[in-house]
């Protein structure tokens, strides 16, 4: 079982752009980075960081990332190709417009 920590303060549902699926935003502890989840996230577990803040722990091989799994990756990937010197942060504002508004 591979597990991902996320802050539970971060999640927001959103549709892809791309395919219209039902998709939760939500940032990683790991890297500080949002990704996208197909929705609805599914929390195993509750935590807290060291300042309390409430950290969701999410099973990946059963709540996997929009990334992976949107039918039309294929384009993004086109995309990426087209524009290799774009950031992760970059790709994801040009797939989802800027997330950081919903922040
Ligand atoms: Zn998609």
């Amino acid at each position: 079982m591979s597990l991902l920590r996320i802050y539970a303060d971060t999640r927001g549902r959103d549709r892809c752009k791309s395919c219209q699926a039902a998709i939760e935003w939500a940032e990683l502890v790991s890297s500080g980075r949002r990704m996208p989840f197909n929705a609805p996230i599914a929390v195993v577990k509750l935590e807290q960081d060291t300042v309390g803040r409430l950290v969701e722990v999410v099973d990946a091989s059963v709540t996997l990332s929009h990334f992976a799994t949107c039918p039309e990756r294929a384009e993004w990937r086109r995309r990426e190709a087209r524009q290799p010197k774009l950031t992760h942060h970059e790709l994801q504002r040009s797939l989802y417009g800027d997330t950081r508004r919903r922040r």
